[in-house]
């Protein structure tokens, strides 16, 4: 909020008394979110300044009619000055996102000041160079010149003709799975959507040339180079667009596996394998040591790394073995191999985990260390038999996560204080629940990290340890020699522990051992697989623990689940529709947000995760209703009725905040009635 002119850098220069006739001459105007202050195309008569709120800058692609966001403006910024020094129609249209006041300076009072104060003069110059260059910067997108650059033709063949001409974008590189595709305007995210259909599960990282440097290009080496083996039919008229999409990824992947293969990584082992010698395992043996087999196995770990991935998947399907990585928790195909390396590379993966590569009849658990960038990543890898062969899948434990910190993952402040409450409590259970992959197990860390002090004594139980904590002693569960968590957790209270963590109450025993745990003055943390705060109570009562041990142990129960973030880049707010509107409690028409899809994350308008929570914390209703046995349908009535935020009301707040979807909240918020 800006209370007066001199707030603001460009007029601070001016005196109070130039400050003050100034803001005489501005009008106050108060703009409701969606509407349009400034249209592109219009005559510029007037500057504005924000006092509060927050506006984006759009423009128009003339060739799609798309309008793209070109950044987004707050407090003590201006815009519309541009039309004004130039004196041509508006560039851009600026759309208020939220209530936002501005004050308006007309055109004879903007060239009065910039003809009586050189210094507001010279500082709007000084803006424009910077906003210049944070544009530049903030679209990350580097120009090249299409005779410098050496091009593979296969790169080239990488997509049809047809589209390189039709879209002015020409594929230039191919290494890591990102393209680098240099095209005349990189925000026509039309081409991105062509290419992208024809090339899956690849990153396109768009450079900018200009339209001489393109058409000379085409005409000279691209012609030259395509001329000799241009897989792609050229389109003959009438002919549905969708076989020659159809024919031109059949091809795509062939030259993908190709480049892939040609790729040697900085990946380093660290632990080279003891390499088992029986004689029936000969022949997985050379097949697994075969070197595009090793090169292979470890660019498939190295670009899961660098992609940020969490799982890799190696399904052997009837025809061929496709590779799928779940990035931001969605599981993607990133490649399908040729049948015939299945035996090896699955082999390979076995040799490296230090399983039994003979054994492919049952499933199996192994464990491979990698240094990548000097930086230690565990992979913890499981096999079972399939149909088709044996499916692997790695599990990617990035020891060194900083993403770590309650107040890194709860963006509500009022549920953040609830967690930060039920974590300072001396003794009892806190339970934190959700199904697989919603980051139970982080939001458990962050809760230790907050209490992990030399005076405190904390102890993990843990199947697979995921992070490395300093100071806390973490044991790794292994059922198979009767090292389970109840065990781990029993020696524990043995050894005086002032907190416990045990990574899955999944049976009576470990519930029972944490009950006691936590009566005998231990503050223990714990996760349970379940949909909602209120139902875990009805799983504890269906292990067998008596609802009134269960109602005096528990300080507190997180719901939780993770759904993509909104990418901030390129959100933009539409009306809600009705339906949504009334799921979520939210008042007709309010203002939701979607991705537009752009450079920064990929064309999906997706970029990260973002956590959904449930806190309950236990009071003495609750702690009655609890002790009663009370359905859970009225445990989370009541809770409610005390101010508790739901996972339907926590994923309101998101949407209305313009940081995730309707349809990613749909997909991981169960509806129930
Ligand atoms: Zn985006």
């Amino acid at each position: 909020m800006i209370s007066s002119l001199s707030d603001v850098p460009l007029f601070a220069g001016l005196s109070p008394a130039d400050c003050a006739a100034l803001e005489q001459h501005m009008q106050r105007c108060d703009f409701v979110p969606q509407s349009v202050i400034v249209r592109e195309g219009s005559a510029g008569d007037a500057a504005f300044l924000i006092l509060s709120g927050q506006v984006a800058v759009r423009r128009k692609d003339p060739d799609s009619g798309v309008e793209f966001l070109l950044s987004e403006l707050g407090p003590g910024q201006m815009f519309g000055e541009m039309a004004l020094l130039t004196k041509k129609p508006r560039a851009a249209s600026v759309v208020a996102i939220e209530p936002t006041s501005c004050a308006k300076l007309a055109r004879a009072d903007f060239e009065r000041v910039m003809r009586d104060h050189p210094e507001v003069a010279l500082g709007m110059a000084a803006a424009f160079a910077e906003r210049l260059e944070r544009a530049n910067q903030h679209a990350g997108v580097d120009f090249v010149s299409l005779g410098r650059v050496r091009i593979d033709p296969r790169v080239l063949q990488l997509v049809p003709g047809s589209l390189v001409t039709e879209h002015q974008a020409v594929p230039i590189a191919f290494c890591n799975n990102r393209l680098t595709l240099a095209m005349t305007n990189p925000n026509n995210i039309v081409a991105f959507d062509d290419v992208r259909r024809i090339l899956k599960g690849v990153m396109i990282e768009p450079v900018i040339v200009t339209e001489d440097d393109f058409r000379r290009f085409m005409s000279t080496t691209y012609a030259q180079l395509t001329v000799k083996a241009e897989p792609t039919v050229p389109r003959p008229p009438g002919r549905p667009a969708a076989t020659v999409a159809a024919g031109a990824k059949a091809s795509a992947t062939a030259i993908i596996d190709l480049l892939q293969s040609d790729l040697v990584r900085e990946l380093q082992l660290a632990a080279d394998t003891q390499e088992p010698a029986a004689e029936t395992k000969q022949d997985l043996m050379s097949a697994s040591e075969d070197a595009p087999i090793i090169r292979l196995a470890n660019s498939i770990l190295g670009l899961a790394i660098k992609q940020g991935a969490s799982d890799i998947h190696i399904e052997p399907m009837e025809g061929d073995v496709t590779i799928r990585f779940r990035i931001d928790g969605v599981l993607q195909v990133v490649q399908r191999l040729p049948k015939k390396v299945q035996l090896g590379l699955i082999s390979r993966v076995k040799i490296l985990s230090r399983l039994d590569i003979a054994e492919k009849r049952l499933p199996q658990d192994g464990r491979i260390s990698v240094m990548m960038e000097s930086k230690p990543i565990d992979f913890r890898v499981s096999t079972v038999p399939g149909k088709w062969g044996e499916k692997v899948v790695m599990r990617i434990l990035d020891k060194s996560n900083t993403h770590l910190g309650l107040d890194k993952l709860i963006s509500h402040a009022p549920t953040l204080a609830l967690v930060r409450a039920m974590v300072a409590q001396p003794y009892g259970i806190v339970y934190v629940t959700g199904p697989t992959g919603s980051g139970k197990t982080t939001t458990l860390y962050s809760a230790l990290a907050e209490i992990n002090d030399p005076g405190v004594n904390i102890s993990t139980a843990e199947d697979p340890i995921e992070y490395d904590l300093p100071g806390v002693t973490q044991i790794q569960v292994k059922a198979d020699i009767g090292l389970t968590f109840a065990a781990v957790l029993r020696a524990f209270l043995r050894q005086d522990p002032d907190v416990l963590l045990v990574g899955e109450t999944r049976d009576k025993e470990t519930a029972h051992t944490a009950v006691e745990a936590a009566l005998t003055g231990h503050l223990v943390f714990t996760t349970l697989h379940t949909n909602s705060a209120a139902v875990a109570f009805t799983r504890l009562t269906e292990m067998g623990i008596e609802p009134f041990l269960v109602s005096s142990s528990t300080i507190g129960v997180i719901a939780q689940r993770l759904a993509r973030r909104l990418c901030q880049s390129c959100k933009e707010p539409y009306a809600a529709e009705p339906a949504s509107c009334a799921f979520f409690g939210l008042p007709a028409g309010t203002t939701l947000y979607r991705g537009r899809g752009c450079a920064s994350c990929g064309g999906s308008g997706l970029k990260g995760r973002i956590g959904i929570y449930e806190v309950m914390k236990m009071n003495a209703e609750l702690r009655q209703m609890v002790g009663r046995g009370t359905r859970a349908e009225e445990i989370h009535a009541a809770a409610l009725a005390n101010g508790m935020v739901d996972l339907k009301g926590y994923a309101a707040m998101l949407l209305t905040e313009g940081l995730t979807t309707v349809e990613e909240v749909a997909s991981v918020v169960s509806i129930e009635s």
